[in-house]
């Protein structure tokens, strides 16, 4: 069922004075985060009131405001949900709470508090947990045909690390999980243990654990240890330091199919990414299996701004609150260095002989890559997205500069 809402709110009306100025205040928030789909919520602190911004599709807006000037606080009353002491609201804390839909059939929707002290109180920052059952399968990523065999292909590996690159919210964590949920459902079974920081999305019938490093359980001696647990395939959640990325390869060499994500721009950069944590080149040839970039890229509105409907004027468009796109898509571009794709051969060759960046993408073009930036330009071609929104998130390409 589509959701519409009202592009205005009731939060700035709300009586500060009020005794019970928090509790409405967050029991009409966070729904209406819900309803907009955004995927963050802050509140953040200013000397005469609060403001609420949504993170939406990937783009932080303010979303409304709240007064202050009574004794009942918002972010206190998050605390409270999440079972913080509000006492200590003067160090950052995390904390988890289940927000209860009125909507009685609805799931509970699980969410991670984030409360950090600032010069006018508290700000808090809630972070919608995706549901698990969003992402079920690899097809509902909605990646190209190619793309999609390509991902399905690589979970009947039973060796080699698939890595995953792109920033901070590029979906690396939900293209994984979908392949880990299509693992979990093939027959036979296969032992899956993950190792994350944290668990966003508890999924059935593998193993998950969370990082402690105050018990000496950080991602690398976690690994090491998953290894000897009979176990078959392997999510890190991320490779930052020589010691993980040591452990996650030699795991790939030892019968283990190894998931796992880097900071890096494109599958070049992850490739110098491992050099640069030690890895040698021999080992990076037999280990890695394959290196998928990735990013989402914000679809245009079907309703205000398909080609076949004029734009309305003066309201702005309740479905993507005049912001003119809608939803978001992957862009992918995966390369496997198993022998079978000539852009694998061609980078690894090229990583071999020293070549620089430009000389790796170049060589890359001539085995017929399609890199993000190709595959981007296929978006905008079918309308699904525009040359703004490509430009927001992969800035200018290869050809322009
Ligand atoms: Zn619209």
């Amino acid at each position: 069922m589509k959701q519409s809402f009202s592009v205005s709110s009731r939060l700035s009306t709300l009586d500060p004075k009020d005794a019970n100025f928090a509790v409405d205040a967050v029991d009409l928030l966070l729904p209406m985060a819900l309803a907009r789909g955004a995927s963050d919520v802050h509140l953040q602190p200013r000397e005469n009131g609060w403001d609420v911004l949504f993170r939406i599709d990937g783009v932080l807006s303010v979303a409304d405001s709240l007064p202050r000037g009574g004794s009942s606080d918002p972010v206190t009353r998050l605390m409270v949900l999440a079972g913080l002491p509000t006492y200590r609201s003067s160090q950052p804390m995390e904390g988890r709470l289940n927000w209860a839909s009125a909507d009685s059939d609805a799931q509970d929707v699980s969410m991670r508090l984030g409360v950090f002290p600032t010069v006018h109180g508290p700000r808090a920052v809630v972070r919608v947990l995706r549901r698990g059952d969003m992402f079920d399968s690899i097809a509902a990523l909605q990646m190209p045909g190619d793309v999609s065999t390509r991902l399905q292909e690589l979970c009947n590996h039973t060796d080699g690390a698939v890595l995953l690159s792109g920033p901070a919210g590029s979906g690396k964590t939900t293209t994984m999980y979908a392949m880990l949920r299509h693992i979990a459902s093939m027959i036979p079974r296969r032992s899956v243990m993950t190792i994350e920081d944290p668990v966003e999305t508890v999924i059935d019938s593998i193993s998950q654990s969370e990082l402690d490093p105050s018990a000496g359980m950080t991602l690398a001696s976690a690994l090491r240890s998953a290894v000897r647990q009979d176990s078959e395939v392997l999510l890190v959640s991320e490779v930052r330091d020589p010691e993980t990325a040591e452990a996650a390869l030699q795991a790939s060499l030892t019968g283990h199919l190894v998931f796992s994500s880097l900071h890096a721009t494109d599958v070049s950069a992850s490739l110098r990414r491992l050099v640069q944590l030690g890895i040698p080149n021999y080992v990076l040839r037999s280990g890695v299996r394959a290196v998928i970039a990735q990013r989402l890229l914000r679809c245009v509105c079907p309703t205000c701004r398909a080609e076949s409907e004029s734009t309305t004027e003066g309201d702005a468009c309740p479905e993507c609150l005049g912001s003119g796109y809608r939803g978001r898509i992957a862009v992918a571009h995966c390369v496997c260095f198993d022998g079978s794709d000539p852009v694998g051969e061609a980078l690894s060759d090229a990583l071999e002989s020293g070549a620089s960046a430009v000389q790796m993408r170049r060589l890359a073009v001539e085995a017929g890559d399609l890199d993000l930036h190709a595959r981007a330009r296929q978006l905008v071609e079918s309308g699904i997205t525009d040359e703004a929104e490509v430009y927001r998130v992969l800035g200018r390409s290869a050809q322009d500069h």
